[in-house]
């Protein structure tokens, strides 16, 4: 296969492409507002190969990785171009700082969560469930192209104070000797897979030795195969890079590729089937993820052909998720209600095979909580939802009950059923402080 080139598109260079002139000056515009405050790169392989010119804006991957006007509010959006426009630089920098401030760039806890040892915290790290620790490979902050609902969003767009990078393998590993509960160790990012093949096994070939006998899976979340499968072919550590996934086999352990794909156009290239199946002979598997968002994937029907396609690929389906509140969030999101009816259809409709998947799922801060479905108990209409991953292990697969809310799209609008003050987990510190202060420690 010929080697191609990798060639991002970002704020500096988009208007060379020749494709834009699909589109109305409106929308060229606001690739170039909205990208000053949302990070914004496309690459070669997405616009030629996954994008359907014939179709912007609404093309589902166009709408993935190029700012869109309506990813701003009307306001916000009218203030920064009006500061562009009169090359206000300083004041630029200000507006947008105060407006990606507003955006909530750190949903979740995710800055808490990081693991202390001997009063030291380790940047760069989360503990957050007691089986699996996340890594964040400090030259893997970035990825290929960025996805415009990203919640990691800060870390591409120069927020370096929220940046968990951490920069040796050593303190990874003081810290997994000291934690024989952790079976997983998740290296995320930005996308790992960003990170030279050499940089990545001085991360994970130390693991493989005796003394980590505990840690049995190491995972990579990527979305390295749906934005650049090259990576896995033709780059020149490509096979570097296969040969680390066949060593993690050989040494009696489980590679396992969180994959995001968003969308079944993802899947349908040569490159990607052709990278899956190199991965997949390395005797690593892909399990596949992503949440569910408007204009993108909103659609029973979309997640039926994705899950299907995924199989007949050889790769799980594995969570749909609530899209997080950050960013964009406002463009992308869909009630729970509507959430739970394209899961439920999409799930219905598909073979055993590829009902291991499950949602749709909320990274909130007390764990991950699964939409099971609403019904009617005694006359009233309930969520009934559960811990599918919680920082105390107890609490998981619990049914319990939110009051009907047609309108909520994330688990804090919910209030407890049934007159009750407070959901179970809330009582008697079961999590701590209601899941949302505690620093978490597995000491
Ligand atoms: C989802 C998630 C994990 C992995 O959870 P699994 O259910 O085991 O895939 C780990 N850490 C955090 C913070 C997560 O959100």
């Amino acid at each position: 296969m010929k080697a191609t080139k990798y060639r991002p598109y970002i704020l500096r260079n988009y208007n060379d492409l020749p494709q834009l002139n699909a589109l109305a000056d409106e929308e060229r515009e606001a690739i170039g507002v909205v990208g000053q405050v949302l990070p914004f790169k496309s690459n070669n392989y997405v616009v030629e190969q996954l994008i359907d010119w014939n179709d912007v804006p609404d093309d589902p991957i166009f709408t993935l990785t190029f700012p869109r006007k309506e990813m701003l509010s009307k306001a916000n959006y009218r203030a920064v171009k009006r500061l562009l426009d009169e090359k206000d630089e300083l004041g630029l920098k200000r507006k947008v700082c105060e407006i990606r401030m507003r955006l909530n760039p750190n949903p979740a806890g995710q800055k808490r969560n990081v693991p202390t040892v001997k009063g030291v915290k380790f940047h760069g790290m989360q503990h957050k469930y007691r089986e699996t620790v996340l890594f964040f490979p400090s030259q893997g902050q970035t990825c290929h192209a960025y996805c415009t609902f990203c919640f990691r969003w800060p870390q591409f767009s120069g927020m370096n104070e929220l940046k968990f990078a951490m920069k040796e393998a050593d303190l990874l590993h003081k810290y997994l000797l000291k934690h024989p509960a952790v079976t997983d160790v998740l290296f995320t990012g930005g996308d790992p897979l960003t990170v030279n093949a050499s940089v990545l096994a001085s991360y994970i070939e130390p693991l493989l030795n005796k003394e980590f006998n505990h840690v049995r899976t190491i995972r990579i979340g990527t979305k390295t195969l749906a934005y650049w499968p090259y990576r896995f072919l033709t780059d020149k550590d490509a096979d570097e890079l296969i040969t680390l996934f066949e060593k993690v086999k050989k040494a009696g352990k489980h590679l396992a590729f969180q994959a995001h794909f968003n969308h079944p156009v993802e899947l349908r290239t040569d490159a990607v089937k052709k990278a899956i199946e190199r991965i997949e002979n390395s005797g690593a598997q892909i399990r596949t993820q992503s949440p569910l968002l408007r204009k993108i994937n909103n659609d029973a029907c979309i997640w039926a052909d994705m899950w299907r396609e995924q199989v007949n690929l050889g790769l799980i389906p594995y969570y749909m998720f609530v899209v997080r509140d950050t960013g964009a969030r406002a463009f992308f999101e869909v009630s729970l209600e509507r959430a739970w009816n394209v899961f439920r259809r999409a799930y219905r409709s598909v073979s055993g095979v590829c009902r291991t998947v499950r949602g749709p799922s909320m990274s909130a801060n007390p764990g991950k909580i699964q939409v099971l479905g609403i019904t009617e108990v005694k006359g009233e209409k309930v969520f009934v939802l559960r811990f599918l991953q919680c920082r105390n292990p107890n609490l998981v697969d619990i049914p319990f009950f939110a009051k009907y809310d047609g309108k909520a799209t994330w688990f804090d609008q919910l209030e407890p059923a049934f007159g009750e003050t407070e959901f179970f987990f809330e009582r008697g510190n079961l999590i701590g402080k209601n899941g949302r202060d505690e620093e978490v420690s597995w000491e």
